[in-house]
């Protein structure tokens, strides 16, 4: 997972895979969401509209708004009752077919996520932190999910509830195997778009060849820093970037390593305490925005 997005061929294609349009309730037609994301660089956009009856159930055909150098996924934000907060979940759907059908009778959210990865689509839990989501919730969906969000842009500026880590930690602390992404999840409604993305590692920008590398786990995530490698070496990992002011590397517990230097483009960090078991890199940029590997077993 995640040494594999610095091994496997292709290069790095940039993308959001949660975000709104008017088609439920964000503020923009969905061709003005993705030229957005066209004109600022990104690579591809996933638009995940809310997939409830009052919209109609959109999987919005996004397909017109492909262009030179961009592509899109067509994905929904699916809703089912009901998590532990007695509340509707909200499940990332990305890469469903148009014709995806609407939530059955009965019903729930683990059925609609497995239907919906049975489909082609990566399955990710949508801002736990945000939802209060508990163990108990992640446990419902660790088998089907690919991944956990990990950072929310619109959560973290509403309610500084952003980030998901703790609930992939908990998870991969129980041997699940998930993945981590970043995404806008943004409504265009204030500022929330631009500020959390996925780097894909793909032979092809292609709707086929992106799904495929992120169910293999291959990317990592940024608000800002670009990681340009991670590899083992012994009992050293040795994480390459661009400049960031600190990296570490997290684990079961409270199983860490940290080094700290301004403008630092290397850094290597010690392995032997998460050996036979799990980590996580992260580094951290002069304007304090992060980059985090997937979860690496060492
Ligand atoms: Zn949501
Ligand atoms: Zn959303």
């Amino acid at each position: 997972m995640g040494l594999a997005a610095f091994q496997s061929p292709g290069r790095f294609f940039k993308g959001n895979i949660h975000t709104h349009s008017n088609r439920s309730d964000g503020a923009l037609t969905p061709d003005f969401v993705c030229r957005a994301y066209a004109e600022k660089g990104y690579d591809f956009l996933c638009l995940s509209d809310h997939f409830l009856e009052r919209y109609g159930y959109p999987v919005v055909d996004t397909e017109p708004f492909r262009g030179e150098g961009f592509t899109t996924i067509l994905g929904a934000e699916l809703h089912a009752p009901e998590n532990s907060q007695k509340e509707p979940w909200h499940i990332l759907a990305c890469g469903l077919p148009g014709d995806f059908a609407p939530l059955g009778e009965g019903e729930r959210g683990e059925d609609i996520a497995r239907r919906a990865a049975l489909a082609g689509a990566f399955v990710g839990i949508a801002h736990p932190q945000w939802s209060s989501l508990s163990i108990e919730d992640g446990r419902a969906l660790a088998g089907i999910a690919h991944a956990v969000e990990i950072y929310n842009t619109g959560c973290d500026i509403e309610t500084v509830r952003g980030d998901g880590t703790a609930l992939l930690d908990a998870l991969l602390n129980e041997g699940h195997r998930l993945t981590g992404y970043a995404a806008d999840d943004a409504h265009f409604k204030i500022d929330d778009m631009f500020g959390g993305w996925m780097m894909v590692k793909a032979e092809a920008n292609t709707p086929d060849a992106l799904l495929d590398a992120m169910k293999r786990g291959h990317f990592y995530s940024s608000r800002g820093p670009e990681i340009e490698d991670i590899a083992i070496e012994g009992e050293t990992l040795r994480v390459r970037s661009s400049p960031v002011s600190s990296a570490c590397i997290v684990g079961r517990g409270s199983r860490a390593a940290f080094r700290g230097a301004a403008g630092m483009t290397e850094a290597d960090l010690p392995l032997e305490r998460f050996l036979g078991d799990w980590c996580r890199v992260m580094v951290v940029d002069a304007a304090g925005r992060q980059a985090w590997s997937n979860p690496i077993f060492p």
